[in-house]
């Protein structure tokens, strides 16, 4: 293992690699362009659902295994991290709901089918609701839907805590931060910043859609969130509204917040949300609950989801240089394994070169 590691980019998985070299008694420089409390990076962002289900109906299923092995591993890191920084991060892994509305409800059938042809092997694990047993799970959903279909095995995490957590361990466990510090350029070994060129023994590329240049296949995907305060809504899983049109879904925060998300754009841009999109997302909303109303959008924030042409993740390695990208839609889903794919490789480099 490489003794002196930099890492560039400080979102989601610079900051678990950081963390996890750190516990291996590695020395680790995180460079970040924006700050440590996460501005800048998709993973602030992110509604941070875990959702291999839904998710596997647009992916491979690939997508599917590794995420259901995610959903062992947060649990225990979440644990870890507690124990050593003192913060809880919230996770909620008692399922999600798919609901959709009387006229919708073939949107609902081609979820049901393409779930039956995804993952035939766990359909024990997508339970049809009638009325009293969504109303058992989630009361707040009855009052405009009849049934809806429970994914028992999805779940969310408060990826601002998360952040937040990683930030403390980081600190903790002797890593230097670097925030505010944009990398002009990158090479085996090499870090250059604010004109500087510094040497490490090795080099790892986290800088998710900041990494497009040398990146040539990658493209960002925008994605369009709204954060609301709604005191008259209690929903404690994610929940998703089946539209032909609209794909809304509903990411529980605590006190009463809500991620409301996210379009899914071929586009790079980093522009405020239009209003298109802030229309279409609050109104499918006040369809789902109508104490939605009466929330308050706290903010509305834009990011660029980072995707290779496949949407697969990517762990790219050259001597001295790895580059890991392409988490699309699934950073948090797909996370814990490209983390240990990329922790395995720098052992592997490190045995090859001794
Ligand atoms: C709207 C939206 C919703 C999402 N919802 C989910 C979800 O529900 N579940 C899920 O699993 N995933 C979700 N994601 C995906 C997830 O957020 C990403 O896959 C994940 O954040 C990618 O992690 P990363 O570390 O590669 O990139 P990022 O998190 O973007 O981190 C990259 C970091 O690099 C820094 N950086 C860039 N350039 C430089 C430079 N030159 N110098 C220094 N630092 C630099 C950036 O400031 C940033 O902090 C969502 C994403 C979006 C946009």
């Amino acid at each position: 293992m490489p003794q002196h590691i930099a890492i560039v980019g400080a979102g989601l998985i610079g900051r678990l690699l950081a963390w996890k070299l750190l516990e291996k008694g590695v020395t680790v420089t995180l460079f970040e362009r924006g700050s440590r409390d996460g501005e800048g990076s998709a993973a602030r962002v992110a509604a941070a659902m875990l959702a291999p289900y839904t998710e596997v109906v647009h992916a491979e299923r690939v997508v599917f295994d590794w995420g259901r092995e995610a959903l062992d591993w947060w649990p225990k890191a979440l644990q870890d991290l507690q124990r050593l920084t003192g913060i809880t991060v919230p996770i909620g892994l008692s399922g999600s709901i798919a609901v959709a509305h009387e006229q919708d409800r073939s949107s609902m059938q081609q979820l049901r089918q393409a779930l039956q042809a995804a993952v035939p092997d766990h359909m024990d694990k997508v339970e049809e609701l009638d009325r009293a047993g969504l109303d058992a799970l989630e009361p707040a959903l009855s009052e405009h839907f009849h049934g809806g279909l429970y994914l028992r095995e999805e779940g969310y995490l408060d990826n601002r805590q998360l952040l937040h957590a990683l930030d403390k361990a980081i600190e903790k466990l002797g890593g230097q931060w670097r925030e505010h510090s944009p990398v002009e350029d990158i090479g085996p070994g090499r870090v250059q910043c604010d004109g500087n060129a510094q040497s490490f023994d090795q080099v790892i590329d986290c800088r998710g859609i900041g990494a497009k240049l040398d990146l040539s296949k990658l493209r960002g995907v925008r994605g369009e969130v709204l954060w609301v305060r709604a005191p008259e809504v209690s929903l404690s899983r994610p929940v998703r509204l089946m539209h032909p049109r609209y794909k809304l879904y509903i990411s529980p925060r605590s006190d009463h917040r809500y991620v409301i998300g996210a379009t899914e754009i071929e586009s790079e841009s980093m522009a405020p949300v239009t209003v298109r999109s802030s229309l279409e997302l609050l109104s499918a909303l006040y369809t789902v609950h109508s104490g939605f109303a009466e929330a308050v959008v706290e903010e509305s924030l834009v990011h660029c989801r980072p995707a290779m042409p496949d949407n697969l993740p990517v762990v790219l390695d050259e001597p001295g240089l790895m580059r890991v990208n392409g988490l699309h839609r699934h950073g948090y889903l797909l996370g814990p394994k490209v983390v240990e794919e990329a922790l395995g490789k720098l052992d592997i480099a490190v045995e090859r070169r001794t």
